[in-house]
């Protein structure tokens, strides 16, 4: 038999419903190329492609989780919670991921501005023939206008000189909060999952924080392996799944061919030890 952490499931990457290049059915493809046994497609702040993605995995051979990615408020930064195994026409959660994406379309076109002062005009109109999803307008898209514009050779130099904090076409926004994401997952019947804690810029103290009141609120999982983690980090946050007595998850992060660095399915596997996140939802793989 197979340990329980061999599984090639990759349950982190985003199609053109939110700031992915490929569509779902595109993905379910690269993803079976890629070894994929498991697959979740994971959007942010969106779960309109899920029928499309199931539907693909399905015709490529392959099991599917439901998958979304969150973004949350928590201590002034801005942290991702995917969720996974969801009912997907849950009322709670359709509506919750509704109100999360509606300030997107203000915050892009004061981003416009912030850009306009300095001399990138048109960003705003710029950025949206990147769009795919018209309540999904993300940094990736004005990122994508800049580096086709040539102000920047890639999708890096425009996050560091443009579009994070402190930098022009950056709109500092508010996002859920950590106890609505875990609960509107966890009410659809799905698992809360930290996504790349690795990402963000926490001390100790408010990693610790984000911890506990993610336990506490109800939150099961962390991904462990990503394409944000080195693998230092990976040996760093399975200790730090096995302190909070959260299972572990695995997931690329893919978004395009032409700018993601980790493809789907390529990463090591799960560290043995941990409790696989899919060990939590096998009435939930369809
Ligand atoms: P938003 O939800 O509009 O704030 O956009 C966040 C998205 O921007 C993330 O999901 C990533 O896809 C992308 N992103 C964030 N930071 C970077 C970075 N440093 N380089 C490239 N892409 C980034
Ligand atoms: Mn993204
Ligand atoms: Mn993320
Ligand atoms: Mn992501």
């Amino acid at each position: 038999m197979k340990a329980r952490n061999i599984l090639n499931a990759d349950l982190h990457c985003h199609s053109v419903v939110s700031d992915g290049t490929l569509t779902p059915e595109a993905l379910a493809e690269r993803a079976k190329n890629g070894g994929v046994e498991l697959w979740a497609l994971t959007d942010h702040d969106e779960i309109g492609g899920q029928h499309r993605a199931a539907a693909a995995a399905h015709a490529q051979g392959m099991a599917y989780l439901t998958g979304t990615e969150i973004s949350v408020t928590f201590a002034g930064e801005t942290v991702h919670i995917v969720g996974l195994g969801f009912d997907a026409d849950n009322e709670q959660l359709n509506t919750g991921l509704a109100r999360t994406r509606g300030g997107r379309t203000e915050r892009a076109r004061e981003m416009a501005e912030g850009l306009a002062k300095v001399g990138i005009p048109g960003a705003y109109e710029g950025a949206l023939p990147f769009v795919g999803n018209p309540e999904l307008i993300s940094r990736t898209h004005f990122a994508r206008f800049l580096v086709e514009s040539g102000v920047c050779k890639d999708t890096n130099e425009v996050f560091r000189r443009f579009l994070t904090e402190g930098k022009p076409g950056y709109v500092p926004h508010r996002w859920a909060s950590l106890s609505q994401a875990v609960q509107w997952i966890t009410a659809a019947g799905g698992v809360a999952v930290i996504a790349h804690p690795a990402r963000y810029k926490f001390t100790p103290n408010e990693e610790y924080a984000l911890f506990s009141e993610f336990k506490a609120h109800g939150g099961r999982a962390v991904e462990v392996v990503t394409g944000s983690h080195s693998a230092q980090e990976y040996i760093k946050y399975a200790d730090t799944a096995r302190e909070f007595g959260l299972a572990a998850s695995r997931g690329s992060d893919f978004h395009s061919p032409a700018e993601s660095h980790t493809d789907l399915g390529t990463l090591p596997f799960l560290p043995g030890q941990l409790t696989p996140v899919w060990e939590l939802l096998e009435d939930r793989i369809q």
